[in-house]
């Protein structure tokens, strides 16, 4: 079901170490968001393929958890190597895939040679730690296990790093994974992470993939989450589908890793540098045509500012080249499908409706939605409340970058978070009042490194991505006493 190269007429699960067809032998059209051609038939799977993936998974737990620490590095360190020598091709993917342009997939890329290189030295990292005790000739520790099968699921929209700080850092533990990519990008968040850790030498079954067609996820999210043995789930998607799924895994007393949408603030405070603020919001925004969990949404700009600064902004926002992933100078490349593209434009009329202006954009040109600033958006619009998808931002004037931060607050999301000021000390101060997981001063929201603590506050999920802490979410800590000689025991 796979040969070398891609697109490639049929892509089916890996599952064991194996491409199979989906159980039912359905499949279904893997679609370009920018040219509308099939890419290639997929495997359409459901519960039943779920639940042979993660008995394949179960099946190889005890062999990988047991790998000796170098055999691992080792495995790790290749993949690294293979995906570096690949890198055009992955680039060229995930533009066919899913629209991203050179750019952002080649930060991608680069996550991901980061990822799987760290991943390498956590074979290494201590297993746990001896503890003191008050019982005299006790000996006690701590010690960390992985905890087995861990079911992961990745949106499409930055597909290679999501699927891969999804996978790498529970398998670098000595877990393995069940991995269900979204419909939008089997392959780059699919596929093509089982084909590269397959060929580092990763043991069959350590790692699956199951795929599945649109509207579909809920089959193999449930078997997922119903099977004993998944320990674990990590999920990257809307707030919405978290919420569901935090539910049902709540009912089971399976922990989730949950990092959900963001409705993302960037303050520009009014001793700002313009034209660096002005930058740093243009690439905020629109970076990946604003399809990015932690593009700026909200741009705050104090008064004394406000004016100059939204002229320059909107006047950057409309020269962004629109059109073809491919091509290395566009930047606002195709929103991700139809349905995504007409909620953009549902949203931006019903903004306008509700008394918005439109100081830049606001017209699609399928399949692209180019570079819109809007300003009086009302709190009510729907744009003012929800994650909307796309490069779409709301401009705002506000009194004092206090004021801005009480406006973020009152949002139900706390993702990213950045504010731009002369002062960095000022900066800080503000960060500390800012309900959000993450916060960048003298920067824009965009940012992710593999070792940084990942995630979100409120309806923004919980849990932290990141490999310093991976040990926290994917191992389990147990509490071992030896004693080195006979208690006596009161009766
Ligand atoms: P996005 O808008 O980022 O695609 P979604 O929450 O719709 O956000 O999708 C994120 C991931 O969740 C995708 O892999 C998608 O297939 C999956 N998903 C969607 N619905 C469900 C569901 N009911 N159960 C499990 N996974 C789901």
């Amino acid at each position: 079901m796979t040969g070398s190269g891609w697109p490639r007429p049929r892509t089916g699960h890996f599952i064991g170490g194996a491409w199979v067809e989906a159980a039912s032998g359905r499949t279904y059209p893997n679609r370009s968001p920018w040219s509308g051609e099939v890419l290639g038939e997929v495997a359409a799977g459901d519960g039943e393929d779920a639940g042979r993936a993660v008995a394949a998974a179960h099946a190889a737990f005890g062999g990988w958890a047991r790998a000796l620490p170098h055999e691992r590095q080792r495995i790790f360190l290749r993949a690294a190597d293979l995906m570096e020598s690949r890198r055009d091709e992955v680039l060229r993917a995930l533009a066919l895939e899913t629209g991203c342009g050179r750019h952002f997939g080649g930060v991608q890329v680069d996550f991901a040679l980061k990822l799987l290189r760290q991943a390498a030295h956590l074979a290494y990292r201590p297993a746990g730690e001896l503890l003191p005790s008050d019982v005299e000739g006790t000996r006690a520790m701590a010690v960390r296990r992985p905890v087995g099968v861990v079911a992961a699921i990745a949106p499409w929209n930055a597909s290679v790093v999501l699927a891969g700080r999804a996978t790498v850092g529970p398998l670098a533990l000595g877990n393995t994974v069940v991995l269900k990519p979204s419909e939008e990008s089997p392959y780059t968040g699919g596929a093509l992470w089982a084909e590269i850790l397959h060929e580092a030498g990763l043991p069959a079954g350590a790692f699956n993939v199951v795929t599945h067609a649109a509207g579909e996820a809920g089959g193999v999210g449930d078997a997922l989450l119903d099977d004993p043995l998944v320990k674990r789930i990590n999920f990257t998607g809307s707030t919405p589908t978290g919420r569901r799924l935090a539910e049902k895994a709540g009912r089971r007393l399976k922990r989730v890793l949950l990092q959900l949408s963001g409705q993302n603030p960037l303050i520009v405070a009014g001793d700002a540098d313009l034209g660096y603020a002005v930058d740093a919001a243009t690439y905020g925004a629109f970076v990946h045509q604003g399809q990015v969990c932690m593009c700026a949404r909200r741009v705050y700009v104090e008064r004394p500012l406000a004016a100059a600064f939204a002229e320059r902004f909107a006047a950057r926002a409309a020269a962004l080249p629109t059109g073809d992933p491919r091509d290395p100078a566009t930047v606002v490349g195709p929103v991700i499908n139809e349905w995504a593209l007409a909620l953009l434009d549902r949203r931006v009329k019903e903004a306008v409706g509700l008394g918005a202006r439109v100081l830049a954009g606001g017209v699609p040109e399928p399949p692209c939605y180019p570079a819109t600033v809007l300003a009086d958006v009302p709190d009510e619009a729907e744009i003012a409340q929800g994650e909307t998808f796309g490069a779409v931002v709301v401009l705002e004037v506000v009194d004092s970058a206090e004021e801005a931060v009480a406006r973020a607050n009152r949002s139900d999301f706390g993702l990213a978070a950045s504010i731009i000021t002369g002062d960095a000390g000022r900066g800080l101060r503000l960060a500390a009042q800012l309900d959000a997981g993450i916060v960048h001063v003298n920067d824009q929201p965009v940012n992710d490194e593999p070792q940084m603590p990942f995630g979100g506050v409120k309806d923004s999920g919980w849990g932290r991505f990141g490999l310093g802490l991976a040990a926290e979410e994917f191992c389990e800590l147990q509490w071992v006493t030896v004693r080195d000689q006979d208690r006596t025991f009161p009766f």
